[in-house]
């Protein structure tokens, strides 16, 4: 009987031989000689190597056009919806191959239905970017951070260049870009367009099981007509916004009720904390500019000049501040700098050029303020060349008219989009009257708190004031409200855009509907009329304490409008799932 040590080969004098030759070999040689043994891995690199051509060409050949775009001409997706299964091996290979983060997809897969309980129809629809003719994305952009190809028509997202503003997932109909919050910017497919310059085919092109996706040649000017006859596929944005290139094809006839299959599902969107404060505060610093104008004609000279120059530093401050929180939304404030280079296209360039104009403005103007009325603020103030009390009169509509527009450049920003929602008339009468309402709030409160703090008997003096101010407020405060409420006559349009606003404001968001609404009556109609409008006999301590908390009751008001104007945005996209 053979022992069981006898038969390992470790101890086999045969398979031993080879080890005690190779023993003689100096050791660089032995260890050369090692490395020449191919490991699987370089045998597979040394397969690729060997070969003339890509070894999977002959399959992805037939996918990729055989020539480079013509005049007139761009590269584009084609999507056979008769091949594609809906197994996402695309997803996967996009998502791999571009090395993207878990909660990044620049492809997606979802699904259409239609028919009925006899003939149901179901189609799954593969998405990406469909690298459109007229890139709303690179309009939208303040930096510059997207290229269009003027050879092969592929839109680019250039990674250096973004600011992480994350506007350009507002004006893509399609939510292709994705913030990705680790590298502060967004990203998106350019349809591997490394791969595509050597001849190779895209990551989800290749994956693809049943060649469902191919790269084709499109004629630009047949691309603009099929865009503006609707849709990519039933339910997807209009293609008159941004001109997308993609084709779906295929033999299937679908029902006329297909629709995506999350069609109805509405969810409230993301709130953008950042922007729901830069947004309100810069409009209360610009509405408190405006009044500041009406005190002009209202107060007494006396109480004029001991209140302005606070007033106008609260209105400043505010606004500043406004400006601060701006910078919070950027995943890169550091290169904030570069905003102005989009100012020919974006309304965001636009929007910061005008808000840097007009917080220049507003600082002078303060100052100046300071100057015309520093025997009431600090007599020891030094008298600087009297330049200020000349200036006011420019200064004054200066600040209301950069205000006014860096308002009007907010409405844009979001009416660009072409989101119902957001349209202008809608946004510009939201944006606006926040600017009246809180301008109106504040400054009363700023006028009650100096005077009350300054005059034994503020009463007197601000009994003009309260008497224009305790009315106008009830009244501008119930229009607005009564304006935002009347979104709500679309309930009964389930499938349109602001039915579905409708349906978010009246289900998932109820409870902040309510709470805004309560806030604004409580804050503009009860609290005014009751005491500012009645100061006889009120104590002076109750008239500050309910001026204050006027303004702050409204001021939460409106930081909970703008969340439902974020939350309750609801757009057509591409088909996605039930989840
Ligand atoms: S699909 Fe969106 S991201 Fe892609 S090019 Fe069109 S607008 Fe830009
Ligand atoms: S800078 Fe803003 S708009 Fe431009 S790509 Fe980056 S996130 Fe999008």
């Amino acid at each position: 009987m053979s022992t069981g040590t006898a038969s390992l080969p470790i101890l086999d004098s045969e398979a031993l031989a080879p080890a005690v030759s190779k023993r003689r070999l100096p050791l660089l040689d032995q260890l050369l000689a090692d490395q020449g043994d191919m490991s699987a891995v370089e045998r597979f690199s040394q397969l690729h190597d060997d070969a003339t051509t890509p070894l999977l060409e002959p399959i992805y050949r037939s996918l990729l056009p055989a020539t480079a775009p013509g005049p007139g001409q761009q590269y584009a997706f084609e999507v056979n919806l008769d091949a594609c299964s809906g197994c996402k091996a695309c997803v996967t290979a996009c998502h791999s191959l571009n090395g993207l983060d878990e909660s990044e997809t620049w492809r997606a897969v979802g699904v259409l239905h239609g028919g009925d309980i006899t003939q149901p129809f179901q189609q799954t629809v593969t998405t990406a970017c469909h690298h459109c003719l007229e890139p709303a994305c690179m309009k939208g952009c303040p930096v510059g951070a997207y290229e269009k190809n003027p050879e092969t028509g592929i839109v680019r997202h250039l990674d250096d260049q973004c600011i992480g503003c994350q506007y350009c997932m507002f004006t893509c109909a399609y939510d292709v870009p994705q913030y990705n919050p680790k590298k502060g910017i967004v990203r998106k497919c350019d349809m591997c367009s490394d791969r595509l310059a050597e001849g190779e085919a895209p990551a989800c092109v290749q994956a693809c099981p049943t060649h469902a996706i191919s790269i084709k040649l499109v004629d630009v000017n047949e691309a603009r007509a099929v865009a503006s006859e609707g849709s990519l596929v039933p339910g997807a944005p209009s293609s008159s916004i941004s001109v997308p290139t993609t084709r779906y094809v295929g033999t299937r006839v679908m029902p006329a009720n297909t629709l995506p299959a999350d069609f109805h599902a509405v969810r409230p969107a993301h709130i953008h904390t950042p922007l729901v404060w830069m947004l309100v505060l810069t409009q209360l610093s610009v509405g408190a500019f405006w009044v500041g104008s009406i005190f002009e004609g209202v107060l007494s000279a006396e109480a004029l000049a001991a209140v302005r120059p606070w007033h106008g530093l609260l209105a400043l401050s505010l606004g500043l501040l406004a400006l601060g929180a701006s910078t919070a939304h950027l995943g890169r404030p550091q290169y904030a700098f570069r905003a102005m280079l989009g100012v020919r296209t974006s309304w965001l360039s636009r929007e910061i050029l005008t808000f840097g104009a007009f917080a220049g403005a507003a600082v002078t103007y303060a100052a100046a303020l300071f100057q015309a009325d520093r025997a009431s603020v600090w007599s020891a103030l030094p008298q600087l060349p009297v330049w200020s009390e000349a200036a006011l009169p420019v200064l004054a509509p200066a600040v209301a008219l950069t205000g006014a527009s860096g308002v009007y450049c907010s409405v844009m920003l979001y009416h660009a989009t072409r989101r119902r929602w957001w349209h202008g008339y809608a946004t510009g009468f939201k944006f606006a009257l926040t600017s009246v309402v809180l301008g109106l709030a504040f400054s009363s409160a700023a006028a009650i708190v100096v005077l009350a703090s300054t005059h034994t008997d503020p009463l007197p003096l601000l009994r003009p004031w309260l008497r224009f101010a305790a009315p106008a407020l009830a009244v501008v405060t119930c229009v607005k409200l009564l304006g935002e409420l009347s979104v709500i006559r679309h309930r009964r349009d389930p499938g349109g855009d602001l039915g579905r606003s409708a349906r978010l404001l009246l289900g998932e968001l109820r409870g902040l509907l309510g709470l805004r609404a309560g806030l604004a009556l409580f804050g503009g109609v009860v609290l005014p009329l009751v005491f500012f409008g009645a100061p006889e006999g009120v104590p002076l301590g109750a008239l500050v304490t309910v001026a204050l908390s006027s303004a702050s009751l409204l001021l939460a008001g409106e930081l909970v409008e703008r969340v439902l104007f974020f939350a309750a945005m609801s757009a057509p996209r591409m088909p996605g799932v039930v989840s």
